[in-house]
Protein backbone atom coordinates (compact mmCIF):
# COMPACT_ATOMS: atom_id res chain seq x y z
CA UNK A 1 0.00 0.00 0.00
CA UNK A 2 1.08 3.07 -0.87
CA UNK A 3 1.65 5.97 1.87
CA UNK A 4 -0.99 8.03 0.20
CA UNK A 5 -3.20 5.09 -0.12
CA UNK A 6 -2.72 4.09 4.01
CA UNK A 7 -3.64 7.78 4.81
CA UNK A 8 -6.90 7.25 3.75
CA UNK A 9 -7.06 3.41 4.36
CA UNK A 10 -6.62 4.92 8.16
CA UNK A 11 -8.14 7.51 8.39
CA UNK A 12 -11.21 7.67 5.72
CA UNK A 13 -14.79 7.34 6.68
CA UNK A 14 -13.66 6.79 9.99
CA UNK A 15 -14.44 10.41 11.49
CA UNK A 16 -13.12 11.29 14.71
CA UNK A 17 -10.45 14.07 15.67
CA UNK A 18 -7.30 14.48 13.83
CA UNK A 19 -4.80 16.58 15.89
CA UNK A 20 -1.43 17.51 15.06
CA UNK A 21 0.75 18.77 18.04
CA UNK A 22 3.42 21.31 16.86
CA UNK A 23 3.45 23.79 13.62
CA UNK A 24 6.63 23.16 12.53
CA UNK A 25 8.10 21.75 9.71
CA UNK A 26 6.92 18.25 10.21
CA UNK A 27 3.28 19.25 11.56
CA UNK A 28 2.36 21.86 9.17
CA UNK A 29 3.46 19.24 5.76
CA UNK A 30 1.42 16.94 8.11
CA UNK A 31 -1.28 19.04 8.05
CA UNK A 32 -1.09 20.19 4.54
CA UNK A 33 -0.71 16.47 3.33
CA UNK A 34 -4.24 15.15 5.07
CA UNK A 35 -6.10 18.66 3.80
CA UNK A 36 -5.56 17.42 0.35
CA UNK A 37 -5.61 13.38 1.38
CA UNK A 38 -8.74 13.87 3.35
CA UNK A 39 -10.46 16.18 0.72
CA UNK A 40 -13.10 13.60 0.27
CA UNK A 41 -13.82 13.41 4.12
CA UNK A 42 -15.55 16.02 6.02
CA UNK A 43 -16.32 14.28 8.62
CA UNK A 44 -12.58 13.85 9.43
CA UNK A 45 -11.87 16.81 11.58
CA UNK A 46 -8.37 18.64 11.74
CA UNK A 47 -6.64 20.28 14.43
CA UNK A 48 -3.24 21.50 14.63
CA UNK A 49 -1.89 23.09 18.08
CA UNK A 50 0.63 25.42 18.53
CA UNK A 51 2.28 27.99 20.52
CA UNK A 52 2.52 30.32 18.09
CA UNK A 53 0.03 31.71 15.33
CA UNK A 54 2.84 31.41 12.77
CA UNK A 55 5.44 28.68 11.25
CA UNK A 56 8.88 29.94 11.38
CA UNK A 57 10.80 29.36 8.78
CA UNK A 58 13.77 28.19 11.15
CA UNK A 59 16.20 27.32 8.13
CA UNK A 60 16.17 31.27 7.04
CA UNK A 61 16.99 32.65 10.77
CA UNK A 62 20.65 32.46 9.82
CA UNK A 63 19.58 35.44 7.40
CA UNK A 64 17.98 36.94 10.14
CA UNK A 65 21.15 36.95 12.19
CA UNK A 66 23.15 37.86 8.94
CA UNK A 67 20.90 41.02 8.66
CA UNK A 68 19.85 40.50 5.44
CA UNK A 69 16.68 39.32 6.05
CA UNK A 70 13.62 40.36 8.22
CA UNK A 71 12.49 38.68 11.75
CA UNK A 72 8.91 38.97 10.13
CA UNK A 73 9.60 37.93 6.47
CA UNK A 74 10.42 34.44 7.91
CA UNK A 75 7.47 34.29 10.11
CA UNK A 76 4.64 32.71 7.88
CA UNK A 77 0.97 33.51 8.74
CA UNK A 78 -0.69 30.14 9.65
CA UNK A 79 -4.17 31.31 8.27
CA UNK A 80 -2.51 32.15 5.19
CA UNK A 81 -1.48 28.18 4.70
CA UNK A 82 -4.43 26.68 6.64
CA UNK A 83 -7.56 25.30 5.06
CA UNK A 84 -10.90 26.55 6.05
CA UNK A 85 -11.52 22.91 7.51
CA UNK A 86 -8.44 22.67 9.87
CA UNK A 87 -9.12 24.55 13.21
CA UNK A 88 -5.91 26.02 14.65
CA UNK A 89 -5.62 26.51 18.60
CA UNK A 90 -2.72 28.36 19.64
CA UNK A 91 -1.82 27.61 23.06
CA UNK A 92 1.12 25.60 24.91
CA UNK A 93 1.06 21.93 25.17
CA UNK A 94 2.27 21.01 28.64
CA UNK A 95 1.59 17.22 28.46
CA UNK A 96 -0.71 13.98 27.48
CA UNK A 97 -2.91 11.79 29.19
CA UNK A 98 -2.87 9.02 26.93
CA UNK A 99 -5.16 7.03 29.06
CA UNK A 100 -8.27 9.84 29.28
CA UNK A 101 -6.64 11.09 25.38
CA UNK A 102 -6.37 14.63 25.88
CA UNK A 103 -4.05 16.31 24.61
CA UNK A 104 -3.66 18.73 27.76
CA UNK A 105 -2.52 22.68 26.25
CA UNK A 106 -3.18 26.45 28.33
CA UNK A 107 -6.74 26.44 26.27
CA UNK A 108 -7.87 23.38 27.67
CA UNK A 109 -8.25 19.47 26.82
CA UNK A 110 -7.93 18.82 23.11
CA UNK A 111 -9.43 15.48 22.54
CA UNK A 112 -8.20 13.18 19.74
CA UNK A 113 -8.77 10.27 17.75
CA UNK A 114 -5.27 9.89 16.07
CA UNK A 115 -2.27 12.36 17.38
CA UNK A 116 0.19 13.42 15.52
CA UNK A 117 3.22 14.53 17.82
CA UNK A 118 5.66 17.14 15.86
CA UNK A 119 7.18 19.34 18.35
CA UNK A 120 10.57 19.35 17.65
CA UNK A 121 13.61 18.97 19.55
CA UNK A 122 16.02 20.74 22.10
CA UNK A 123 19.28 21.93 20.80
CA UNK A 124 21.92 21.09 23.42
CA UNK A 125 25.40 22.89 22.97
CA UNK A 126 27.08 20.03 25.03
CA UNK A 127 28.11 22.77 27.45
CA UNK A 128 31.13 24.27 24.82
CA UNK A 129 31.44 27.78 26.45
CA UNK A 130 31.27 30.64 23.81
CA UNK A 131 28.47 31.98 22.28
CA UNK A 132 24.88 29.74 21.56
CA UNK A 133 26.32 27.66 18.52
CA UNK A 134 23.13 26.36 17.32
CA UNK A 135 21.05 28.43 15.25
CA UNK A 136 17.42 27.51 17.18
CA UNK A 137 15.32 30.04 18.03
CA UNK A 138 15.46 28.89 21.43
CA UNK A 139 19.24 28.79 22.26
CA UNK A 140 20.34 32.56 20.20
CA UNK A 141 19.29 34.77 22.82
CA UNK A 142 21.75 37.26 21.34
CA UNK A 143 20.28 36.71 17.81
CA UNK A 144 17.63 39.39 16.83
CA UNK A 145 14.29 37.84 17.87
CA UNK A 146 12.12 35.98 15.95
CA UNK A 147 9.48 35.46 17.90
CA UNK A 148 7.52 39.06 19.31
CA UNK A 149 7.96 39.45 22.70
C1 LIG B 1 19.69 27.20 10.77
C2 LIG B 1 19.08 25.89 10.43
C3 LIG B 1 19.12 25.45 9.13
C4 LIG B 1 18.56 24.20 8.81
N1 LIG B 1 18.60 23.80 7.49
C5 LIG B 1 18.06 22.62 7.15
C6 LIG B 1 18.06 22.19 5.80
O1 LIG B 1 18.58 22.84 4.90
N2 LIG B 1 17.49 20.99 5.52
C7 LIG B 1 16.91 20.23 6.50
O2 LIG B 1 16.40 19.14 6.18
N3 LIG B 1 16.86 20.63 7.79
C8 LIG B 1 17.43 21.79 8.14
N4 LIG B 1 17.41 22.20 9.44
C9 LIG B 1 16.79 21.34 10.45
C10 LIG B 1 15.28 21.56 10.42
O3 LIG B 1 14.99 22.94 10.67
C11 LIG B 1 14.65 20.70 11.51
O4 LIG B 1 14.98 19.36 11.24
C12 LIG B 1 13.15 20.88 11.49
O5 LIG B 1 12.81 22.20 11.86
C13 LIG B 1 12.49 19.90 12.45
O6 LIG B 1 11.10 20.03 12.23
P1 LIG B 1 10.07 19.70 13.35
O7 LIG B 1 8.71 19.92 12.75
O8 LIG B 1 10.40 18.37 13.94
O9 LIG B 1 10.33 20.76 14.50
P2 LIG B 1 10.19 22.35 14.45
O10 LIG B 1 10.32 22.86 13.07
O11 LIG B 1 11.11 22.86 15.51
O12 LIG B 1 8.68 22.57 14.91
C14 LIG B 1 8.23 22.30 16.22
C15 LIG B 1 6.96 23.12 16.44
O13 LIG B 1 6.37 22.71 17.68
C16 LIG B 1 6.00 23.88 18.41
N5 LIG B 1 6.08 23.51 19.83
C17 LIG B 1 7.11 22.90 20.46
N6 LIG B 1 6.82 22.67 21.74
C18 LIG B 1 5.57 23.17 21.94
C19 LIG B 1 4.71 23.23 23.07
N7 LIG B 1 5.07 22.74 24.27
N8 LIG B 1 3.49 23.82 22.93
C20 LIG B 1 3.10 24.31 21.73
N9 LIG B 1 3.86 24.27 20.62
C21 LIG B 1 5.09 23.71 20.72
C22 LIG B 1 7.01 24.95 18.02
O14 LIG B 1 6.47 26.25 18.22
C23 LIG B 1 7.23 24.63 16.55
O15 LIG B 1 6.34 25.34 15.71
C24 LIG B 1 17.97 23.42 9.81
C25 LIG B 1 17.91 23.87 11.13
C26 LIG B 1 18.45 25.09 11.44
C27 LIG B 1 18.38 25.56 12.87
Amino acid sequence: MSSSNAVNASTGGSGGQIVVAGAGYAGLHVTLRLTAKLRNHPEVELTLVDRYDYHQAITELPRVAGGTRAADAVRIPLQDMLAERVRFVQAEINGFDLAGRPLLTGAGPIGWRRLVLALGSRPNDFAIPGPPCSSSRRALPSWPAPHPS
